[in-house]
């Protein structure tokens, strides 16, 4: 028996609603109020928390980090799909 199952809610930073695999979704440490969680010195805090990114917000994520001279974030493939199988 295969199935499929995928995550549905709004993306961290344009509040858009979309579809996701969970694991493979890019994703941004939050804390318990939904805001971002970043230190003093601006460095992400580990939390229990994490809200998805949606493709679009990715895309000007990644065309800001490449107009920067940075590297861009790799999206996994399927980030934005059903997975295959059943949830872990
Ligand atoms: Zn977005």
């Amino acid at each position: 028996m295969t199935g499929a199952y995928f995550a549905t809610g709004p993306c961290c930073f344009c509040d858009a609603i979309f579809t996701f695999d969970p694991e493979l979704v890019p994703s941004i440490p939050v804390d318990e109020r939904g805001a971002i969680a970043v230190d003093d010195a601006g460095a992400f805090k580990p939390t229990t928390f994490k809200r998805p990114i949606c493709e679009q917000c990715m895309t000007k994520i990644n065309r800001l980090r490449e107009q920067h001279e940075m590297p861009a974030i790799a999206v996994l493939d399927g980030a934005y799909a059903p997975a295959e199988g059943f949830p872990p």
